[in-house]
């Protein structure tokens, strides 16, 4: 069956003595790792836990993490990783929800989680670990034998993973997704990410959230050293690149946007020849120029969801478009791009017919694919809503061009209605990013008397640089239609983020939404 404790398997038999993990000063090959996780599952197996058991991480990307992804495994139970980044509440909401047996916890986080374990029923376990001296992690588990382990029977519809969603849009939802699912989903990616044996991969993307988790099975299946990030700090990103020689790293925009930034502030000598560096959520062409020309890295955008395990696009050229001119290139790779194998992904119109590949026809993107959920844990509502006629529904709005690459305008809930006219929020953003004084930016639709929403722009200046409201906007009408122009523009020192980086337009609009009846969640 396609379980994903074999890609272990491979990386032991193939790879035994190479580097799995480097973790800071902390290094372990695929046998000492292997060795690990057997321990592992015999200390989880003495607390009880059992098959079609989760078991909770809240942990920084880590070889503690990883070896926690395989020890849990081959129990047959549930790995429910939680975001780093959320409040007690949230952390009590998602244990519950998930009746989390045990919970590992690195120990920078338990004081998040101390007080909500204390009257969770569930949780039966906390195991804390990096700080000897409060649980003694590394001894419990120097206590288990390191040979082979007695695995569970396992098919590939079992559960591996049940994963929260980011909570971009309003609550995280459970998301749970099959070994066959994430093994399916390894074997695409890998292949068109073209990853192999000789890959050093910078861990940048949290492993928590369905970006980064997906990447530790097709690394590891391939053998590749996997450089662990505990802090998403663009100085030291770059500085883990140089000094371990990563090939490739996945991550969101933003983060992406502040190593251009230290590297441009700093600029430190890049000797090191990255061959890839991947991200998702649209960032704008003169970003991908940025990357390709300033950082010399090459750029290819990804696009997926944590219900769909999570990759189903790539924006990686094909041979038709590889002699284009740069600027075209850099366009092309702005977008999502076409489909990943496994993955057939379309985009419908209202009444569900597929859209004219004319590059301005807008519609919802859906997809038949190996990598679809199982389902939202206990919620067969919103799963019956996302789940129609065998096809998954995204809520990302899309047009296609006469290439066939797809481009996401926007999310549903993001799109701007004014006068009628659909108003890209990406698309607005994507011209205030042109700005040089632009750090950030962030389009919303804000209620308006005569248009019904009018777009609204949150703006991140660049150290030291000011621009006036005014600037702004005559600077977007000269680049875009006059009702595309946001009409209001409002500086701030932040943009509220998720954990996995991703900009919060929700909490930006419930300021303007308070008194209306739009939908901010
Ligand atoms: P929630 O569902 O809780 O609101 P979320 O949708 O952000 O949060 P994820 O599953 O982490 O949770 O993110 C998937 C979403 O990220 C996609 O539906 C899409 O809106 C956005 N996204 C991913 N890749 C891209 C991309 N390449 N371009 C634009 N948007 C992207
Ligand atoms: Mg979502």
């Amino acid at each position: 069956p396609l379980v994903l404790t074999e890609f272990l398997d491979r990386a032991v038999d193939l790879y035994g003595e190479k580097l799995a993990i480097i973790d800071d000063d902390r290094t372990l090959t695929y046998r000492q790792l292997n060795a690990r996780v057997n321990q592992l599952s015999r200390g989880l197996q003495s607390l009880g836990v059992k098959k079609g058991d989760k078991v909770a991480y809240l942990a920084p990307n880590s070889t503690e993490m990883l070896e926690g992804f395989y020890g849990v495994f081959q129990l047959g139970a549930i790995m429910t990783p939680l975001n780093t980044r959320l409040k007690p509440a949230d952390y009590r909401f998602i244990l519950e929800h998930s009746e989390s047996k045990v919970l590992l916890v690195d120990h920078t986080l338990y004081p998040l989680v101390e007080e909500v374990i204390e009257d969770l029923p569930s949780v039966e376990h906390v195991i804390i670990h990096g700080d000897e001296s409060l649980s003694g992690y590394e001894t419990w588990l120097s206590g288990f034998a390191s040979e082979k382990f007695d695995r569970e029977v396992m098919e590939e519809t079992d559960i591996a993973s049940l994963l929260y969603t980011s909570g971009t849009t309003g609550n995280p939802k459970g998301v749970l997704l099959s070994h066959r699912s994430n093994y399916l989903h390894a074997l695409s990616s890998m292949h068109h990410l073209r990853v192999t044996d000789q890959d050093t991969l910078l861990h940048v993307l949290p492993m928590f959230h369905v970006n980064g988790w997906g990447s530790p099975f097709y690394y590891t299946a391939n053998g590749a050293t996997q450089v662990m990030l505990r802090k998403t700090d663009p100085a030291l990103i770059l500085e883990k690149v140089e000094k371990y020689k990563v090939s490739v790293l996945h991550m969101a925009p933003t983060v992406l946007n502040m190593v251009i930034q230290t590297f441009e502030e700093k600029r430190p000598e890049i000797k090191q020849d990255v061959r890839v560096v991947i991200a998702g959520s649209a960032p704008p062409p003169a970003f991908v120029r940025r990357v390709e020309e300033d950082l010399k890295w090459k750029f290819v955008q990804v696009y997926g969801m944590t219900e769909i395990s999570p990759l189903i696009t790539t924006s990686e050229l094909r041979s038709m478009d590889i002699d284009r001119p740069a600027e075209e290139q850099y366009r092309l790779k702005a977008k999502a791009g076409y489909s990943m194998i496994g993955s057939q992904v379309k985009v419908f119109d209202e009444v569900g017919e597929e859209v004219a590949h004319d590059g301005k026809t807008i519609g919802e993107i859906a997809t038949r694919s190996n990598n679809v959920m199982e389902g939202y844990y206990k919620n067969e509502e919103a799963t019956n809503e996302t789940i129609r006629d065998g096809w998954l529904y995204t809520g990302d709005m899309a047009v296609v061009d006469s290439g066939g690459n797809i481009e996401i305008v926007d999310r549903k809930k993001d799109v701007i209605i004014s006068g009628g006219e659909n108003i890209s929020s990406i698309e607005v953003e994507a011209t205030l990013y042109e700005h040089p004084s632009i750090l950030e930016a962030a389009v919303v639709a804000i209620p308006d008397e005569k248009w019904g929403e009018v777009p609204h722009a949150v703006v991140v200046l660049r150290e030291e640089e000011t621009l006036s409201e005014e600037e702004v906007i005559l600077f977007c009408r000269e680049k875009l239609a006059h009702f595309k122009a946001p009409k209001s523009v409002a500086f701030i020192a932040e943009l509220p983020k998720t954990a996995s980086g991703k900009i919060q337009k929700v909490v930006i609009r419930k300021k303007y939404w308070k008194d209306h009846n739009r939908l901010v969640n």
